[in-house]
């Protein structure tokens, strides 16, 4: 235990949605934390989001909700669909909205940046602050960095990524699982669009998803099945993408051959096994570095949303942050497993190439019932706070 006869520092290394978000949720329970950013500038990056209902209720809880929905663009309906287009399945978002606000929101990732970043003060962040190892000594923490500074801190929330490399130092072996399938990401500017639904399209080259988003954007991925690392995969662009979903219904071959190459964002998608643990003593990890997930649910970055505020509420009890940190910890280990579970598996399903199995999948998918769906979105939507 540190001692309590002085208000006790926290920082965070990482300067993403879940260590902005974090950092927010604090400052409103009058913690002000350090936040260690590795990128030297922040930079507006990233291709598009889709944040559900828990997320936004989560920005409703810290205040920051309308600002972001305004820089966002809500969904009617999110469908899946086969090659040629037909519907597999169909979920009106409008229907479920009334229960949990607005469940079907998209927003470019760099609006969402921008927006977390107004709500901080720019004292609180710190970048081109790589950090490469945490020493825990009796009566603090040390964060040291690539340049061979370091800093000490009471608390330390470990917010740093799928790939994180303080959490490999806690739980050695904890390195990112490969999913199998690779993904390419862009934004096009379309004027004109009339896109006005989210939809993923599971076909035999692959999968495509299309989400519309303001200013006459369209955000779009693609997965592929393929080797981990794959030089071939790295070196396609935006025209070979097009060739290769060319038998793919409208708007895909267009959009994908319209994606300037210097825009096209790689990368092959990875989760990490569910870990029994996320709270170390002093030290707490948050978002992708302690429950990172396929995309498969476009749940990770909401997850990170409701991790922040679910700190806050703990750390605003009166107790150590040591036991905040067990109780945040009791908290989010039930559902982020889910998702990552539930979204691998999902994953393994959306990805199947053999025309047969397709079929099949697509069969089934259309007969599920409607009020199956429903309830996992209710798991996912449904928040403690
Ligand atoms: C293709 C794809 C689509 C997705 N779509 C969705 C979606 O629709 N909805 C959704 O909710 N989620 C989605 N996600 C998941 C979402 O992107 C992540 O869950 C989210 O970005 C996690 O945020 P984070 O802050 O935990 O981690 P990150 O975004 O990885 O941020 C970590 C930060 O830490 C910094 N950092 C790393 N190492 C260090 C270090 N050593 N020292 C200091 N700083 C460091 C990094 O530079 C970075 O800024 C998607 C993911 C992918 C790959």
């Amino acid at each position: 235990m540190k001692s309590t006869n002085h208000n006790p520092t926290f920082t965070i290394i990482g300067g993403g949605i879940a260590g902005l978000t974090t950092a927010i949720a604090l400052h409103g329970i009058g913690i002000d934390a350090t936040v260690f950013e590795t990128a030297p500038v922040m930079h507006p990056l990233g291709a598009g989001l889709g944040l559900a209902a828990n997320a936004v209720q989560a920005f409703q809880r810290l205040g920051i909700a309308d600002e972001i929905i305004q820089a966002g663009r809500q969904l009617d309906a999110f469908s899946i669909l086969d090659e040629r287009g037909d519907v597999v399945t169909r979920t009106d978002s409008r229907a479920i909205s009334h229960r949990y606000g607005i469940n079907n929101f998209a927003i470019h990732r760099a609006d969402l940046h921008r927006v977390l970043l107004s709500h901080l003060s720019p004292s609180v962040l710190h970048t081109g602050r790589r950090v490469v190892q945490i020493d825990e000594q009796p009566d603090s923490i040390r964060v040291v960095f690539e340049d061979g500074t370091s800093h000490r801190t009471d608390y330390l929330l470990v917010a740093d990524g799928v790939h994180s490399l303080c959490r490999q130092q806690l739980v050695p072996g904890s390195v990112p699982r490969y999913s199998g399938y690779t993904c390419w990401r862009g934004v096009v500017h379309q004027p004109g669009n009339t896109l006005h639904e989210a939809t993923e399209t599971w076909g035999s080259s692959g999968r495509v998803g299309i989400v519309p988003l303001t200013n006459e954007r369209v955000y779009w991925f693609a997965c592929v099945n393929a080797p981990g690392r794959d030089e071939q995969m790295r070196r396609l662009t935006g025209r070979d993408l097009a060739s290769r979903f060319r038998d793919y219904h409208a708007p895909i071959p267009n959009l994908l051959a319209q994606t300037p190459d210097e825009h096209l964002l790689w990368n092959d998608i990875v989760d990490l096994k569910p870990l029994p643990r996320y709270a170390f003593g002093g030290i707490l990890l948050l978002g992708d570095a302690a429950h990172a997930t396929t995309p498969n649910m476009g749940q990770g970055a909401c997850q990170a949303i409701e991790d922040a505020v679910v700190l806050a509420d703990e750390l605003a009890k009166d107790v150590m942050p040591e036991y905040a940190f067990r109780a945040f910890e009791r908290r989010r280990l039930t559902k982020t497993h889910y998702i990552t579970n539930t979204s691998w598996r999902i994953g393994q399903l959306a990805q199947i190439t053999n025309p047969l199995l397709i079929s099949l999948r697509n069969g089934l998918f259309k007969h599920l019932p409607a009020r199956l769906n429903e309830r996992q979105l209710e798991t996912l939507y449904r928040v403690d706070f």
